[in-house]
């Protein structure tokens, strides 16, 4: 039976934890979670996902499918998610069943819908682009141009987002729900992962910098901390807490914003889980992003931010435009042979173009020599795929 009023601050062997996502954020959260002593069990629509060996109990099951949520989630003690497309109406049954359910359903709701969220900022004065709410792709000149659509559910990785510079783009535009928002002249992609438990206990992790590659729309870099004023830094920590303590969120929050040229600063939107731009903390702060996630899982007392390095980087591992089949990684060892460096492999089955297949982290005392080593390593990395018996 669900026992999910039993006080998890007498946590041991016996405390079980779901995770819905048993991809590379879930993989990594149980590493953090070993520590702990915690029992983590995962449910994935894949019966061969990255933390499918790693974890005490696998459930293959659809994580948009309220009864397979409820009945993976019923017998635990807590439940949280390494990816926000998952069924809110399971989460709130398992919630009122005395499950612990992190981040909380409601919040869920709101950031799954980014006209939910737009709207939500706007309701509590948080700055974020201007923008318009629409339900038919007839509306999409509405606003003017340029502007960047995207769609309010589903999208992930900039899949769902399209930036229609003139009228003469609109057969790009999508024909679903949408927000159309006024394109930001940006600066800077900055973002502040934040934790905080049930007693308000909030912490941030020091602003990061991301650098997009335009050709892949994947991260190409992030740099901690951002090459920002103070002031900058400052205003950033400050939204995303403002965000943070609007909804009253438990949990870990990633925040993204936008500096833009005029050196404004706007929230663009947030992620109630762990997150690509908090992989560097691992090794560069002295807690990581996992280990807060968990506990504020568990309702325990928050770990400390601060960095260790007084810089930290991260490049993702991605597959090569042509890349399909067993994945096979380059220059590995081209990383490990750095001081410095520290490859995180996800383990996934197959490699697709694009496809995040790990991360390396660098880092160092000074942003220029972090970056010469980081440029240096990124020439090497490469995942071809191979043809085999699992291909
Ligand atoms: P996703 O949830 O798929 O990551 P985002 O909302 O983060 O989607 O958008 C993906 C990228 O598109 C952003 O990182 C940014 O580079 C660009 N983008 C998003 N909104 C705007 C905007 N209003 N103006 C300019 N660029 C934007």
């Amino acid at each position: 039976m669900g026992n999910g009023s039993k006080n998890t601050s007498s946590f041991g062997p016996s405390l079980r934890l779901g995770v819905l996502g048993g991809g590379q954020l879930g993989r990594m959260m149980i590493q953090s979670a070993i520590d702990f002593d915690a029992r983590v069990e995962v449910m994935d629509p894949s019966a061969d996902a990255p933390c499918s060996n790693f974890t005490h109990r696998f459930v293959k099951g659809d994580l948009n499918d309220a009864n397979d949520v409820v009945a993976f989630g019923r017998d635990l003690d807590c439940i949280t998610i390494e990816i926000e497309h998952v069924s809110v109406e399971g989460l709130r049954t398992l919630e009122q069943q005395g499950v612990r359910v992190i981040p909380k359903p409601d919040h869920l709701a709101i950031i799954q819908d980014k006209g939910l969220q737009k709207e939500f900022y706007t309701a509590h004065q948080i700055p974020t682009a201007r923008y318009q709410l629409i339900n038919d792709v007839s509306e999409v000149g509405a606003m003017g141009f340029p502007i960047v659509q995207k769609m309010r559910k589903g999208g992930y990785d900039g899949k769902g987002v399209v930036l229609l510079k003139d009228k003469a783009q609109i057969e790009k535009a999508f024909t679903v729900p949408s927000v159309l928002e006024a394109a930001v002249d940006i600066e800077k992609e900055l973002s502040v992962i934040v934790a905080r438990n049930s007693a308000g206990e909030m912490k941030c992790f020091p602003v990061v910098e991301s650098v997009f590659d335009p050709v892949a729309n994947l991260v190409d870099y992030l740099i901690a901390p951002a090459a920002i004023t103070a002031e900058e830094s400052a205003e950033a920590e400050r939204l995303a807490k403002c965000v943070v303590e609007a909804m009253n969120f438990e949990g870990l929050l990633a925040v993204e914003l936008f500096l833009d040229t005029e050196g404004r600063i706007l929230v663009n939107e947030v992620a109630p889980r762990t997150h690509n731009s908090g992989h560097h903390t691992i090794e560069a702060n002295v807690t990581s992003q996992f280990e807060q996630h968990i506990r504020t899982v568990l309702d325990l007392p928050l770990g400390c931010t601060a960095p260790v390095h007084a810089v930290g980087a991260m490049i993702n591992i991605v597959g090569t435009a042509e890349a399909i089949g067993i994945p096979d990684y380059k220059g590995i060892d081209v990383a490990l042979a750095t001081e410095g460096v520290h490859p995180h492999l996800y383990g996934k089955s197959h490699v697709k173009p694009f496809r995040k297949m790990g991360h390396v982290t660098i880092t160092g005392d000074s942003r220029e020599e972090v970056l010469e080593r980081m440029l240096r390593i990124r020439e090497q990395l490469a995942v071809e795929g191979k043809q085999g018996p699992s291909a």
